[in-house]
């Protein structure tokens, strides 16, 4: 059996242990990690149906019928529909040949249109729906040591265009001009983007999520680089936090320690058996104790694999116990508004015995470029 296959059978099984009588996927990372297909439907339904026992289906806009026969996980049932005729007499067609009953409990995909959403529950008005997210990333969230290695190779790729970007950096560049580089370096190595590259000097990195933009770069500026890529399908994201020359703000230093501090005081702690909320709870102690509490916004990491975030959370109130191949970012960091944001990540694997870096270790120290 290959690996899709097996893994629409722990779906199946999963379903049945909880009283799930149907799955319905739609074209996300969870459809591309049961089926290895998963083709943008530009707004059209286009879904794995997965009954809890027998063959599961796709139901697909007619221009994707071909590309779908091609799936890896060996589904043959393929039901193609036309602009014309809607999908709506397919899917209740198909869901009686599957023996759905009328009231069935219906796992469905998190990022499922909420317009189709809604389209199903008004044709089959019975149904019960809850979001599958939580039982599908069960399945994900180990990972194998085949997975393990494509994300070394991602993590290996990424480490190695920070270093490019950091070596490249000069006075006038802009955010917008940063990013482009990422995306040259990441393209240069033949791998994809993660995700948009987060550029952020001086004030802006006080801004976790800021969009970058044209601002230059000054001598002084710290300088957040929050950036991923993608080798076969699995994710790398990594931040490092340096000062271009002597930081504009001395204490810029003392704030990355705490950082770099509350980054390994996390992954110390980080081994089968221990909470996620433990692991976030470690790092924030660090921050706390050092008086930026209060700036240590965001949870302290999240699991990451086929998606860029996925579980497991590394946060408060989760008392997930960590287990043998999850992984996650430690992101720990620290935002003084209008002057700098500090944050240190990187991807952690956890092991039989404890845990490792998938990454280079950040410097204990800031580092000043020039
Ligand atoms: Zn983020
Ligand atoms: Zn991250
Ligand atoms: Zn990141």
């Amino acid at each position: 059996m290959n690996e899709f296959k097996q893994r629409i059978c722990e779906l199946q099984r999963l379903m049945t242990s909880q009283g799930y009588d149907l799955a319905v996927v739609s074209w996300t990372d969870q459809m591309r990690y049961l089926t290895g297909y998963v083709e943008n439907g530009h707004k059209r339904l286009l879904v794995l149906l997965v009954p809890s026992t027998g063959e599961p289906a796709f139901v697909v806009p007619s221009l994707n019928e071909q590309a779908a026969r091609a799936n890896r996980a060996g589904i043959e049932r393929i039901v193609p529909w036309q602009d014309s005729d809607g999908w709506a007499a397919s899917v209740i067609d198909l869901l009686g040949e599957m023996g759905i009953p009328d009231r069935a409990k219906v796992l469905v995909d998190d990022e499922l249109h909420a317009g189709h959403l809604i389209s199903l529950v008004e044709i089959v008005p019975g149904l019960q729906v809850v979001a599958a997210d939580e039982a599908i990333s069960m399945l994900r969230r180990i990972k194998n040591t085949v997975e393990l290695d494509w994300m070394q190779r991602a993590a290996d790729d990424i480490d190695a265009v920070a270093d490019e970007v950091m070596g490249s950096l000069v006075t006038g560049i802009t955010e917008r001009a940063v990013q482009q580089m990422v995306l040259d370096e990441l393209a240069t190595r033949g791998v994809e983007p993660g995700f948009t590259p987060l550029v952020c000097f001086g004030s802006n990195g006080a801004m976790p999520h800021h969009d970058s933009n044209n601002t230059p770069l000054h001598v002084g500026d710290v300088v957040v680089l929050d950036i991923g890529s993608m080798y076969n399908g699995y994710h790398s994201d990594i931040t490092r936090t340096f000062s271009f020359g002597s930081p504009a703000f001395p204490e810029a230093v003392a704030v990355y320690d705490s950082v770099f501090r509350a980054n390994h005081a996390a992954r110390a702690l980080v081994a089968p058996g221990v909470t996620c909320e433990a692991v976030d709870d470690a790092a924030r102690r660090v921050i706390t104790h050092d008086g930026f509490g209060d700036f240590f916004i965001h949870r302290t990491g999240h699991g990451i694999g086929m998606s860029g975030h996925e579980p497991p959370y590394i946060v408060k109130g989760n008392d997930l116990a960590l287990a043998p191949g999850m992984c996650f970012s430690v992101e720990p960091g620290i935002y003084l508004p209008s002057r700098f944001g500090v944050r240190i990540e990187v991807i952690v694997a956890v092991t039989e015995s404890g845990v490792r870096s998938l990454n280079v270790e950040p410097s204990a120290e800031l580092v000043i470029l020039r």
